[in-house]
């Protein structure tokens, strides 16, 4: 992988990004879009990328792609962690077991 050797602002976390993500999260209004297209509705405070950076660095996406609102979702804690395991080549094994019907199961 080769770093890129642009100003910290595109790389970090900067104002941009923290513009972005608000709009984001508005946009999804504050919902986990993971667990909306299965049918559930969790709350979300954090922003993910659809097309992880590696992914889209790999593809030859500009900065501005990576971080474009179309490429952002609104996800909860439990589908990121599931998510940048599963791009790091990991499977995360939560530790909340999920029934049959979708839901949580208690007492796990
Ligand atoms: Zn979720």
């Amino acid at each position: 992988m080769v770093w890129s050797t642009e100003s910290r602002q595109s790389r970090g976390y900067g104002a941009a990004w923290t513009k972005v993500r608000a709009e984001v999260l508005a946009r999804d209004m504050g919902m986990c879009q993971v667990c909306k297209a299965e049918g559930r509705v969790t709350a979300g405070r954090e922003v993910d990328h659809i097309v992880s950076k590696a992914k889209a660095g790999q593809m030859g996406w500009t900065q501005e792609q990576i971080d474009d609102p179309k490429n952002l979702q609104t996800i909860c804690h439990t589908h990121h962690l599931i998510k940048t395991a599963t791009e790091n080549g990991r499977t995360y094994r939560p530790k909340v077991q999920i029934g049959l019907d979708g839901w949580p199961v208690d007492g796990s």
